[in-house]
């Protein structure tokens, strides 16, 4: 069983696969608590679907591109066993697993790509730097996504990146979406701010990419 807050079909709106269109399950739990949370719907909500019913509505939508977001995907106990299902389908070219990081778990990689993205201080939350580095060990197919309004969640993830020996590249940067702040001048503050180091630029392979998705008005 899954628990599962709403599946739905759109173009997947930011990182580095961008501009797919996908089908997306929303999970429908998650004990993270980001202060900024978009999505505070999916915290406790929705029902348990089986393995059979979720294959079902995936197989009829004939979309090769599928999503499962949350919530936070990590917290359902049964989600090897609905990967290994999901890869199983020839349709399927590949599943986007979207989790902040905050527990580290093994889980199938076919046809995975996992991002990875943790909350920044803004957020109000544990930066996850010791499961951050087992998710960089583990998996091969994995997108680095930091989320960052202010100064200190660079500097923090500056601080991260420092530490570790090596990242995935190209390394995502998406300005957080708050509401004390109209998004698109969230989106050319941080800009500017990564803009005014020159050297963090010049060292990584970067793309700054806003939530795309925002901007249209879809989910
Ligand atoms: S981890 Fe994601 S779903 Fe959970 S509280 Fe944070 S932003 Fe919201």
């Amino acid at each position: 069983m899954i628990r599962v807050c709403e599946i739905f079909e759109s173009i997947q709106g930011e990182g580095l696969t961008l501009g797919a269109p996908s089908i997306f399950i929303r999970t429908g739990k998650c004990s993270v608590g980001c202060k900024f949370c978009d999505t505070k719907y999916s915290w406790d909500s929705g029902r348990d679907y089986t393995l059979n019913e979720i294959s079902k509505i995936v197989q009829e939508s004939r979309i090769p591109e599928v999503v499962i977001t949350g919530g936070e995907p990590l917290e359902e106990e049964d989600l090897p066993e609905l990967l290994k299902e999901l890869s199983s389908f020839s349709q399927v070219r590949r599943i986007t697993l979207e989790t902040c990081g905050h527990m580290f778990r093994e889980l199938p990689k076919e046809k995975l790509h996992l991002v990875v993205s943790p909350k920044p201080p803004t957020m109000g939350v544990k930066f996850p730097l010791s499961e951050l580095q087992m998710f960089l060990k583990f998996y091969t197919d994995l997108e680095l996504k930091f989320t960052l309004f202010s100064e200190e969640d660079f500097s923090v993830i500056k601080d991260f990146l420092n530490k570790s020996k090596k990242v995935p590249e190209p390394i995502v940067l998406q300005p957080l979406n708050v509401p004390t702040e109209n998004y698109s001048e969230t989106c050319k503050r941080v800009i500017s701010l990564i803009f005014s180091n020159r050297d963090f630029i010049n060292r990584y392979r970067i793309r700054i990419i806003p939530q795309v998705h925002k901007f249209i008005g879809v989910k």
